[in-house]
């Protein structure tokens, strides 16, 4: 039997409607600022999707796209002015940034109630302490997303994630745990990483190595959840090798159309949160 696929699209795009009604009855509307230092080609398209959702939700929107030598003393200036706008309530700087601008500068100086993309030590900080929070990391809460949406139940079982970045990895790991996970979390000095990715019964996979997980590895009916995306030949893939993946896992979520979907409906979701958030001060 073949694993059933999620399909991140359809579940990305039902999220959209839901906050598409729901934003056309508000007044003012939510307003998300994204900022663009530079003119790396992914970024780029990242912050284009970003501009494009939010747009067809109904956010107020705006790109600063800003040239790659721009100061880092100016981006703290712009950050500050969007800090202070009221008619922004959801402020993202797209990284990387050039390296000539210290990022954890620019991480601690976006307004952590504006910080739609949960980097801020505020939010992060509130999510490992399991405070209320109005925004969530995105990716994380995306594969979460996609998870509930094949009925397994989370509580009481081995998850894995592979993959120890602050963005993905561990609020990743965080998320499944505060969902009743046993989890375990490796990387690139994981001793041996089948033997761990055979006990799991969900496996988020956030390496950025192109097909590091195979069918072999994998534990039968496992919910498998790729969030990896590599370049191959010019064709976009996952850390999971689809093909025998799929013989073996009882779901699991394509590259594109899965994780990748879910991370910008997720961020549509912050930015309304993040918006209810401030007007109830
Ligand atoms: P990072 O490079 O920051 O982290 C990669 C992690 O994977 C590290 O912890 C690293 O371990 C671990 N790793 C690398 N190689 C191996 C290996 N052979 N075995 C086990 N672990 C390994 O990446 P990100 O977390 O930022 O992103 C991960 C992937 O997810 C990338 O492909 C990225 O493009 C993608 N991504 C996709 C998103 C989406 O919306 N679809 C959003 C964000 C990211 P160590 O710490 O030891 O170096």
């Amino acid at each position: 039997m073949t694993a059933q696929i999620i399909d991140g699209k359809k579940l990305a795009q039902s999220i959209k409607d839901r906050l598409k009604s729901e934003i056309a009855g508000l007044a003012p509307k939510p307003g998300l600022a994204v900022v663009l230092v530079g003119d790396d080609p992914a970024s780029r398209t990242y912050v284009n999707a970003k501009e494009k959702d939010s747009r067809e939700i109904g956010f107020y929107s705006e790109v600063r796209r800003l040239p790659k030598n721009t100061s880092e003393e100016n981006l703290l200036e712009l950050i500050t002015g969007l800090n202070q706008n009221p008619q922004i309530h959801g402020l993202l700087v797209q990284l990387p940034l050039p390296g000539h601008i210290d990022e954890s500068k620019i991480i601690l100086a976006v307004d952590p109630a504006k910080d739609v993309d949960c980097f801020h030590p505020v939010n992060t900080g509130a999510l490992f302490s399991g405070l209320p929070r109005a925004v969530l990391p995105c990716t994380p809460a995306g594969c979460l997303e996609l998870i509930k949406t094949t009925g397994v139940s989370l509580s009481g079982k081995k998850a894995v994630v592979v993959g120890r970045s602050n963005i993905v990895g561990k609020p990743a790991a965080l998320l499944l745990l505060q969902n009743n996970c046993t989890v375990t979390i490796c990387h690139s000095r994981t001793a041996d990483l089948a033997a761990e990715i055979r006990q799991a019964d969900i496996v988020i996979a956030a390496a950025g190595k192109a097909g590091l997980i195979t069918g072999a590895m994998l534990k039968k009916g496992a919910v498998v959840i790729d969030v990896g995306t590599n370049r191959v030949d010019g064709k976009l893939t996952g850390d999971i090798d689809f093909a025998s993946a799929q013989e073996i896992a009882g779901f699991i979520t394509p590259v594109p159309g899965g994780v990748g979907p879910l991370t910008r409906a997720m961020l549509m979701q912050n930015t309304l949160n993040a918006y209810k958030a401030q007007l109830q001060k």
